[in-house]
């Protein structure tokens, strides 16, 4: 195979990514080429592109970490995928050492994700390791295919804090920062039957998440800590559940927001952090000895987690397209741009063919 594709790379942070042709060489023994349908826009491709943080892989990049496409060559190793339409995981263990192989793939020191570690999707094609994709063929009729890109960040890593944090049927699930994977945090503690209290600064992402798996949605905008904790700690209490199965996730990435999500603990709480921030924040860390409290990070997701998630993906219970808007990956500048002025309130999915 020797064809010619495009990408769009990262060569200097902070300036607008180049669009560039690529050819396409045959895959090594155990890697793929997978024909982009469409690609998410996450804000982590913005903290690269901006310069906030930098990318593993040294510039030029192709960033783009929310890949849906088909495999249309593959490895002697991995020939079995060919042909088939997947999901690009955004963290894609080895499959072989330790981490990989207690069911920790996405905390693998060797793992690979594409715009990052290497070429990703905002491009018409990528190549990429064949052991570690989700076939979708058997998806139904009734769903976008392209929207599934945003399971391969947003939703499998909602799935995973969720599993990180043990929600089960009747606890209280508190999501800070409703947007992007708080959203999908939302839908799949609500899916389970846990009470959700969403809290977020923006009005259309609080009614939104009303319609879509909180019970209640908190405005939290030049509000103080203390006084959204307890109007939050009233309406928890009328569940009438012991507070250690309060469950708290911080899907903001901001300093307010995981100062916020910190003082939602209580006693016996449990909180898991998923957003980012280059920020330190200043929290009274001893309150997790006090309240006998847990507090976990989660990074990505596992394969099993999207075992997990997508039947609830596939029968309706997460829904993508509300939460989802589509453009021509040629926008991509100009739609980094929108991000980073907070333009952005729906997750974007790109078509590499416009
Ligand atoms: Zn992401
Ligand atoms: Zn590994």
């Amino acid at each position: 195979m020797s064809t010619i594709g495009e990408a769009w790379f990262l060569e200097t942070p902070g300036k607008p990514l180049v669009r560039k042709e690529i050819l396409l060489a045959d895959p090594g023994p155990s890697d793929v080429v997978v024909e982009v349908l469409a690609c998410g826009l996450c804000h982590t491709d913005l903290t690269y592109a901006s310069g906030a943080t930098p990318p593993k892989h040294a510039l030029p990049l192709v960033l783009g970490h929310e890949v849906v496409g088909k495999v249309i060559a593959a490895g002697d190793g991995v020939a079995h995928a060919l042909g088939k339409s997947v999901i690009v995981p955004a963290v894609m263990g080895c499959g072989e050492c330790p981490f990989c192989k207690i069911g920790r793939a996405n905390a693998c020191l060797a793992q690979k994700m594409p715009g990052n570690d290497i070429d990703g999707g905002f491009a018409t094609h990528l190549t990429v390791p064949g052991s570690a994709l989700i076939a979708i063929d058997d998806a139904p009729g009734s769903v976008d295919r392209r929207n599934l890109s945003v399971v391969a960040d947003a939703v499998s890593t909602a799935q995973q804090a969720i599993f990180r944090a043990g929600l089960g049927e009747g606890d209280v699930c508190f999501v800070v920062g409703s947007g992007g994977v708080g959203a999908f945090v939302a839908q799949i503690a609500r899916a389970k039957g846990a009470h959700v209290i969403a809290f977020d600064v923006e009005e259309s992402r609080l009614a939104l998440i009303e319609q879509f798996g909180a019970e209640l949605a908190i405005r939290v905008k030049d509000r103080e800590v203390k006084e959204v904790r307890k109007e939050a700690g009233k309406a928890a209490g009328r569940y009438g559940v012991p507070t250690f199965r309060y469950r708290i996730f911080e899907c903001s990435g901001t300093t307010s927001g995981q100062q916020l999500a910190f003082s939602l603990l209580a006693h016996g709480a449990t909180m898991v952090q998923v957003g980012y921030t280059p920020k330190p924040v200043e929290v009274r860390l001893s309150n997790l000895m006090a309240y006998d409290a847990t507090l976990h990070g989660s990074w990505g997701a596992p394969p099993q987690a999207y075992a997990d998630v997508l039947p609830l993906v596939y029968d309706g219970k997460v829904a993508l397209e509300p939460f989802t808007a589509h453009a021509p990956m040629s926008r991509i500048n100009e739609l980094l741009a929108d991000m980073a002025a907070h333009k952005l309130d729906k997750r974007m999915v790109l078509d590499p063919r416009a």
